[in-house]
C-alpha cells in the first residue's frame, strides 16, 4: 500500500476515535446525573436550614421549660411557707400569695410560648422526613445513573482501544515528518488532515481544484506530498 493511502487508513481511524471521544463525553446519563446531583444539593441546603430552624426551637424550648421548672419550684417554696403557719402577718401573707398569683401567670405565658415552639417543630420535622425520603430516592437515582454510565464509558474505552491498535501499526510504517505534518493539518482543520482527491474534488473541503492544479498534482512524481491550495490538507490521489 501506498504511504499515502496508509495515511488515509490513519485518518479513518483517528476520526473513529475522534468519534468515540465525542459520544463519550455526551453520554446522555452524563448530563441526567449532573441534574440528580442538583436536586440533590439544593436539597442538601433545605436541609441545613431545617435542621438549624429545629435546633434553634429546640435549644429556646428547653430553656423556657427549666424556666417553668424554676417557677414551679419557687411557687412550692412559697406556698410550703405560705400555709406552713410560720408566717401570720396578714400583709405579708398577701404579699405571698400575690407573687403565687404573679409567678402563675409567667409559668402559664411561659408553657403557651412552649407549645407555640412545638407547633412550630411540627411542619419543619414533616419536611424534613420528606426530604429524607426524597434524597434516599435521589441517591438511588444517582447511583444506577453512575453504573449506567460507567458501563457505555468502558464499552467505547474498548472501541477506542480496538481502534487504536489498529491506528498504530499502521502510522509506525510512516515517516515521522508526514505523521508530524498530518497531526498539525489535524488540529487546526477540525480534525482532517488527509483527504482524498475524489473527481477533481478535496474530500476535505470539497471545493473542485482548478484544472491547472489537478494537472500539477496528475504531473507529480508518484510519493510527493501533494497538499488542497484551498484549504491546505494533504491530498491523497
Ligand atoms: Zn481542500
Amino acid at each position: 500500500m501506498d504511504l499515502l493511502e496508509i495515511l488515509l487508513e490513519v485518518q479513518e481511524r483517528d476520526l473513529a476515535i475522534d468519534r468515540l471521544a465525542h459520544r463519550r463525553s455526551t453520554i446522555p446519563e452524563k448530563s441526567s446525573l449532573a441534574a440528580t446531583q442538583e436536586r440533590i444539593d439544593a436539597l442538601e441546603v433545605r436541609q441545613g436550614e431545617l435542621s438549624s430552624e429545629l435546633e434553634d426551637r429546640l435549644r429556646h424550648q428547653g430553656e423556657l421549660e427549666r424556666e417553668v421548672d424554676a417557677i414551679t419550684a419557687r411557687i412550692a417554696s412559697i406556698e410550703s411557707r405560705l400555709y406552713g403557719g410560720e408566717v401570720s402577718a396578714s400583709r405579708e401573707l398577701s404579699a405571698m400569695a400575690g407573687e403565687v398569683e404573679s409567678l402563675r401567670g409567667r409559668r402559664s405565658r411561659l408553657e403557651d410560648h412552649v407549645v407555640e415552639l412545638m407547633e412550630e417543630l411540627e411542619p419543619r420535622e414533616a419536611e424534613l422526613a420528606n426530604l429524607e425520603r426524597d434524597r434516599a430516592a435521589l441517591d438511588t437515582e444517582a447511583e444506577a445513573l453512575r453504573s449506567a454510565i460507567a458501563e457505555l464509558e468502558s464499552n467505547i474505552d474498548a472501541e477506542v482501544a480496538r481502534e487504536e491498535s489498529a491506528r498504530a501499526p499502521l502510522a509506525d510504517q510512516l515517516p515521522d515528518d508526514l505523521v508530524g505534518r498530518y497531526e498539525s493539518l489535524r488540529s487546526r482543520l477540525g480534525g482532517i488532515g488527509a483527504a482524498s482527491l475524489v473527481n477533481g474534488s478535496c474530500g476535505g473541503c470539497h471545493l473542485s481544484l482548478p484544472a491547472v492544479e489537478l494537472e500539477r498534482i496528475r504531473g507529480a512524481p508518484p510519493g510527493t506530498v501533494v497538499t488542497c491550495d484551498q484549504c491546505g490538507r494533504i491530498l491523497v490521489r
